[in-house]
């Protein structure tokens, strides 16, 4: 049965946008968002990148345009590309204006760069009249000084404020197909900044936590803040951004959206133990070997790799499909029943197999198909390491007399 989510706040139901085919806001499903790392304008290599974004399952791409160049190669990526293009532009119109010429699905302008409001306005009513959205892109390192001067930094009140100036130049000329970005390295900061934002304007959010940095700590302080906002029902759109491969943002993103159950899982999920004294094997060796193995086949499954036999099946009873060690053999088991016992220097092929299987017969098909006698030889290997190792590792019955008889010495 299916468990309900209550963890997560109900979505806030912003207004919808559309960029290029792709809903956001309004209830459509949160996307996923990065950003190019190559010359724009070097459009094989750009491309190239777009496409391995796309099939980590990235929704919407975001590329520099920061010279004539880069708009020429986004005159000729657009119609080749698989995901909408929006153009980033930092502090000149023209780029803005070449951009759209280009026909990108979206913009995003920062307010601090990008700062006459006639410049503002054009750009606005360009946009307009080809029925673009624009991101309004607040980012605390580029706030507009004449903001950073009356609050005396960049705060959340200064952020949304930013948000809302740059949102009152598009209503002047009638433009209010936005989204809004206030981000901020520091992550209560952005937090509040989101959440005040959240309270003022119905547009969809593009939640980030901005500079996070290398892995592992960017992916920490980014999963902080956004994770924090979603499970809130705030957030229709996100991006981390990771001083790393781009890739690896898009794959942080829909781990993230999966994990919170706010987008269907597309491909693996693997869950592992973190090992300890009980395992029998090389848990962490193991798990990425089923994990190279498993991506590469792209099935929606969650598999687990487990270390010990004793604890191993029971504690990944949920996972579709997993292995557990038991003393040179693996123990393979389907929604917690072992199905099958194998010998170790075959437990990953023997996995690996029984996963495809599985996506194409389904469990029923698989339980039924279980060897008959796998449950009965599991259980004698786990009766043996049980007795071997012990069932408590902490040896609390030695503990608690050890205790009493201090207690009765008193
Ligand atoms: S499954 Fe076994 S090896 Fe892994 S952490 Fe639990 S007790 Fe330790």
């Amino acid at each position: 049965m299916a468990r309900s989510n209550t963890f997560i706040q109900p979505r806030r139901m912003a207004r919808q946008i559309h960029v290029g085919k792709v809903a956001v806001g309004g209830g459509a499903p949160v996307t996923v968002q990065s950003m190019t790392t190559t010359k724009t304008a070097n459009v094989d290599a750009t491309l190239a990148q777009i496409y391995a974004l796309a099939g980590a399952g990235c929704d919407i791409v975001r590329c520099t345009c920061n010279e004539i160049e880069a708009a020429e190669g986004l005159a000729q990526m657009v119609p080749r590309s698989p995901l909408p293009i929006i153009a980033d532009i930092h502090f000149h119109v023209e780029m803005a204006l070449a951009a759209l010429e280009a026909g990108v699905a979206g913009l995003r302008l920062n307010p601090g760069n990008l700062r006459k409001p006639e410049e503002i306005k054009l750009v606005a009513r360009e946009a307009k009249d080809r029925s673009v959205p624009i991101r309004i892109g607040v980012n605390a390192g580029s706030l507009h000084p004449d903001l950073y001067k009356k609050y005396g930094g960049a705060t959340p009140e200064a952020l949304v404020e930013s948000a809302l100036n740059e949102l009152a130049y598009f209503r002047e000329v009638d433009f209010e197909d936005v989204k809004i970005s206030v981000k901020a390295s520091n992550v209560p900061l952005m937090v509040e900044a989101y959440r005040m934002l959240a309270e003022t304007v119905d547009f969809p959010l593009h939640l980030g936590v901005t500079e996070a940095g290398p892995p592992p700590a960017g992916l920490i302080k980014a999963t902080a803040g956004i994770a924090t906002l979603l499970a809130e029902g705030i957030g229709d759109t996100i991006r981390y951004s990771l001083t790393a491969d781009p890739v690896e943002e898009v794959k942080a993103g829909r781990t993230l959206l999966e994990a919170l159950g706010l987008r269907e899982r597309r491909g693996l999920d693997l869950i592992a133990c973190p090992s300890c004294g009980r395992a029998e094997i090389d848990v962490i060796k193991v798990a990425k070997e089923v994990q190279e193995a498993l991506e590469k086949l792209s099935l929606p499954i969650q598999v687990a790799v487990m270390g010990c036999v004793v604890n191993g099946p029971g504690e990944a009873r949920e996972a579709d499909l997993g292995i557990a060690a038991g003393k040179h053999k693996g123990h393979l088991f389907i929604k917690g029943k072992i199905v099958r016992v194998v010998p170790e220097a075959e437990m990953v092929g023997e996995l690996v197999a029984e996963a495809e299987r599985l996506v194409k017969e389904g469990t029923e098909a698989r339980l039924a198909a279980a060897d008959p006698n796998a449950a009965k030889e599991a259980e004698a290997d786990r009766a043996e390491l049980f007795n071997l190792r012990g069932s408590d590792a902490n040896s609390s019955q030695v503990r608690i007399d050890a205790i009493r008889h201090k207690h009765s010495d008193s």
